[in-house]
């Protein structure tokens, strides 16, 4: 087992299980050997400080279906960019079952080094120990179908946070639209299904993830769900105007319900001109950190990188670049018990108030 570190980073956000079953994105890397494709693997990581975090499974556009025949809503790096259609249950729920069945065979080959936890006392453990903790997360609900049958199984497969979406609609929400400068405010609420999904959550204890939401969502959200409200990867949108990121009344309500917001190192959540620039500096991210410390206190803010799922700051490169993230916020005058908040001790307190178990 690694050396276990005071500050191991537990992270809201990756997106490597999309990474390493699909070669052609990936490189056809794996997780135990290092590499120097992607973000994520277990020696970076282990180098870095990681100590786990949300697992995403994210289901790209089907490339068999027609492509999306709205009107463009935004330009970005010359490609136009209409609203993704959304996506037929029967391939949702394949490349579902392929990236939750990946995640679990890294469990069982990892001979005790990476667990898919399932309570909060599994979580602590793994982190007092330099176990990786993972969280089998999804991102969007296309897999679920509307009689929620599949959330039982996926419950039972390890399930413990969702998405109701990705930045498209499904039957059970709206996602937002990658249009800059935009508010979060675009399209209708939950549907009927959703609320009903919101309210097996709660009863099940599956974190549910504001990330992606439209604001309408949002507030359904907030005024439903009994858990703490939480937003795994977005950042403010007051110094990045993107509806990606979270308003200062979305701030505030996040707050109220004792949530937390997980910092996003996508570059174009970070930058004030929304532009997918690499060079981009640690120091906004810190800039980001300071506002949503300001705007929600210490114990609600925590990482969520986007490791494998977005262009991050050169100068963090990849998981091992961690600890220059940390020594900025460090020098930014944060100490040891702030540095345990935000790096993984939030994570936890908002996990043991939300799961059941
Ligand atoms: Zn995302």
């Amino acid at each position: 087992m690694p050396a276990v570190s005071q500050f191991p980073v537990f992270d809201g956000h990756n997106d490597t299980l999309l990474d390493l079953a699909n070669p052609e994105r990936g490189g056809g890397r794996t997780f135990f050997e290092r590499s120097d494709q992607g973000h994520i693997d277990y020696p970076r990581a282990i180098e870095g400080g990681f100590g786990g975090g949300f697992f995403a499974v994210y289901v790209p556009a089907d490339p068999t279906a027609p492509p999306p025949a709205g009107p463009v809503l935004n330009v970005f790096e010359g490609r136009e960019f209409r609203m993704p259609r959304p996506l037929a249950l029967d391939y949702a729920q394949r490349q579902t079952l392929m990236m939750t069945g990946l995640l679990l065979r890294l469990e069982r080959e990892s001979e005790g080094k990476l667990k898919v936890v399932r309570t909060a006392d599994d979580l602590v453990t793994c982190l007092e120990t330099g176990v990786m903790a993972t969280i089998l997360h999804f991102e969007g609900a296309e897999a679920i179908d509307p009689g929620l049958d599949a959330l039982e199984i996926f419950y039972r497969a390890g399930l413990r946070s969702l998405g109701l979406v990705w930045s498209r609609p499904n039957d059970f929400a709206s996602g937002v639209p990658f249009i800059f400068p935009h508010s979060p405010d675009v399209g209708p609420g939950l549907t009927d299904a959703g609320k009903g999904l919101v309210r097996e959550c709660n009863r099940l204890g599956i974190m549910l993830d504001l990330s992606h939401l439209n604001e309408a969502g949002f507030w359904d959200i907030a005024r439903l769900s009994d858990a703490p409200l939480v937003a795994t990867h977005s950042n403010v949108h007051a110094i990045t105007p993107t509806p990606r990121n979270l308003t200062d009344k979305q701030l505030d309500a996040i707050r109220d319900s004792d949530g937390m917001v997980g910092l996003n190192f996508a570059v174009a959540f970070l930058n004030e001109a929304g532009t997918n620039d690499a060079a981009t500096p640690i120091a906004t991210m810190v800039k980001h950190i300071d506002y949503l410390v300001e705007r929600l206190g210490i114990e609600r803010v925590g990482l969520g990188s986007d490791f494998d799922g977005a262009t991050i700051p050169a100068e963090i490169g990849d998981v091992a670049g961690l600890p220059r993230l940390l020594d900025a916020l460090r020098a930014n005058g944060f100490d040891d018990d702030a540095m345990r908040k935000i790096t993984h001790e939030n994570w936890v307190r908002v996990l043991r108030k939300t799961w059941k178990d």
